[in-house]
């Protein structure tokens, strides 16, 4: 499609990354006849997964809940190999997206966004890549990811290193070879817990270093049979009314317990137990006991369930133990599941290194000097997890009216409306940014904003609006919404980078929307009853003379 542009605008619409937001954003504006561009900073697309390209990552969303379910024609074009799928089949995956939709043309790689400047008086924005390449739009899609910047530990002589470092988020195009390597993985949690059995066959030696432990599950994966595959195709309108209802706070195909603990006997919650455990990925939440979350006393008998299946698979018993959460409830982090994350540990290739007994005293260059002795490394991997939340967002030079900087604006916790757009930063959306996702998965979440964000485009096109600014009261409101419902959530602060609690020096906020699909819809279609949005749709005359 030619792309149509007003004199004073290089492009109506421009989304910022390329990864499974940026990709549907691109693909709704250019279908609803907007001009738009894509700035990516990666050279290919993929966004997460085009940089987590560790060993063995993978979807612990099934492969087709998580794709794309706008498109019946796509959905049955791609056929998934496996349950949940692994980096390579998510990045061919989203290339086929971008050939499938003709956006290819639309997206530029290698594109860096340093800064993002509001002008009010042309009602657009100008964005600057790393590369000095400038853009002028009246509308900014920011898809730039809760979990793109990767988290660095702060260790002594990290520098010094000698060996190949690499963190699991930024992860080198050419494979790195483990055959025969000393080994550290630093980080417990999903990336870590993937990577370890991944390369525990292939190294000398393999030391997981671990801060705390987490209650990681089996993954229960599965290849996808033709038979499967034909159920998928042939169920496609009742699976994609399923995941992309408001009424699915998750956004899974789960199907829900249907009853409390109380319901079950000692031996029948043993045995549902069992039944959970088998079940496939976030199943142990979204289809576990209605009260698992809220009721103490399930919880902790699940945990001890829990337990003494690690105590089971992992022979050494004080690895076992080292292995076992005591600080927090099932849920109260988000839980990894992985496939032969504890049977790794019974490799005599494997040791657990349990940083509460033996803290990291330094890294010199030949390897890692804990309280308990130096250990020599090839290689370290930094399975340390993100900036959650507002990480990409607060990095990439915003300002909005007045000059409004959004770096030193969010010091004290993102201030937000909707979880994609903010007061005082007009015409600018960020889907899947901070208070965007629920506790489910994720692109149902990000699918319901850039709908309603492309919606929304179109009505002002229609209706003669040229801006959109959520007022100061729409965003106090929602943030009241976020503060009020947020201690009720699952997720503790004292553990959780849903808190921004994994980063060093970060406030402690709740960055998650704790009222789900629901409330956002709920919020959202109270305000698109009004013509203008309540306020927050304007023309240009109106806003420059109310300023
Ligand atoms: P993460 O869940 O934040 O885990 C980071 C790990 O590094 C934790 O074990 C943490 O310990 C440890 N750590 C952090 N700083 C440390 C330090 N200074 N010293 C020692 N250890 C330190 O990060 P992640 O595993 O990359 O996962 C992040 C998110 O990415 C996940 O929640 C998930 O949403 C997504 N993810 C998804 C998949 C998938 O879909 N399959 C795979 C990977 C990641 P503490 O626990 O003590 O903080």
């Amino acid at each position: 499609m030619a792309e149509q542009t007003s004199s004073d605008i290089d492009v109506e619409v421009l989304v910022i990354g390329a990864g499974v937001v940026g990709i549907y954003a691109l693909q709704r504006a250019l279908e609803a006849g907007f001009s738009a561009r894509t700035l990516e900073a990666g050279d290919g697309v993929g966004g997460v997964w085009y940089w987590n390209r560790y060993p063995s990552a993978r979807f612990d969303s099934e492969s087709y809940t998580y794709g794309y379910i706008h498109s019946k024609e796509l959905f049955e074009k791609w056929r998934w190999e496996e349950e949940f799928a692994t980096q390579p089949e998510i990045e061919r995956y989203l290339n086929f997206v971008v050939d499938h939709f003709d956006l290819r043309g639309h997206i530029r790689t290698g594109q860096k966004v340093v800064s993002a400047l509001w002008n009010e008086a042309d009602t657009a924005w100008t964005v600057t890549t790393e590369k000095g390449e400038t853009i002028r739009a009246r509308w900014v899609i920011s898809a730039t990811g809760g979990l793109s910047v990767p988290n660095y530990p702060d260790l002594n002589g990290l520098e010094d290193f000698k060996g190949q470092a690499y963190h699991t988020g930024a992860w080198p195009h050419t494979p790195v070879d483990f055959t025969g390597k000393r080994v550290a993985i630093i980080g417990n949690g999903p990336s870590g817990a993937q990577i370890l059995p991944a390369i525990v066959d292939l190294v000398e030696t393999v030391d997981l270093y671990q801060r705390t432990p987490t209650w990681t599950t089996p993954l229960n994966n599965g290849a996808i049979t033709d038979e499967r595959n034909a159920w998928l195709r042939d169920n496609f309108e009742e699976i994609a009314a399923k995941l992309g209802s408001a009424a699915n706070p998750t956004g899974f195909l789960h199907e829900p317990a249907g009853k409390f603990s109380t319901a079950d006997s000692f031996e029948e919650r043993q045995a549902f137990y069992e039944k959970i455990w088998n079940s496939p990925g976030f199943a142990k939440l979204t289809s576990n006991y209605y009260d698992m979350t809220t009721n103490r006393e399930v919880n902790l008998e699940f945990c001890e369930f829990l337990a003494n299946k690690v105590r089971s698979i992992v022979k050494d018993p004080v690895t076992a133990e080292r292995l076992i959460p005591k600080d927090h409830l099932f849920g109260a982090k988000r839980p990894p599941f992985v496939t032969n994350y504890y049977e790794s540990f019974n490799n005599p290739a494997a040791s657990l290194i349990a940083l509460s007994e033996t803290p990291i005293v330094r890294v010199d260059e030949s390897g890692i000097e804990t309280t308990g002795g130096h250990r020599e490394y090839d290689i370290i991997v930094f399975a340390t997890g993100f900036d959650f939340g507002t990480g990409a967002l607060t990095r990439m030079g915003i300002k909005g009216i007045n000059g409004l900087d959004l770096s030193t604006d969010w010091e004290e916790g993102p201030t937000d409306f909707g979880g994609f757009s903010a007061h005082q930063l007009p015409n600018f959306f960020f889907p899947g940014g901070p208070h965007g996702a629920g506790g489910g998965n994720y692109p149902r979440y990000s699918q319901d904003q850039i709908d309603w964000i492309t919606g929304t485009l179109v009505h002002a096109r229609e209706h003669g609006y040229e801006r959109f600014e959520p007022t100061a009261e729409q965003q106090e409101s929602w943030m009241t919404m976020i503060e009020t419902l947020a201690p009720k959530s699952i997720f503790s602060a004292e553990h959780s980078h849903y808190y921004g609690a994994n980063v060093e020096g970060k406030v402690r906020k709740f960055l998650l929307n704790p009222g789900g699909r629901a409330k956002l819809h709920e919020i959202l279609d109270e305000m698109t009853a009004t013509g203008d949005y309540n306020g927050a749709l304007s023309t240009v005359r109106e806003s420059v003379s109310a300023s």
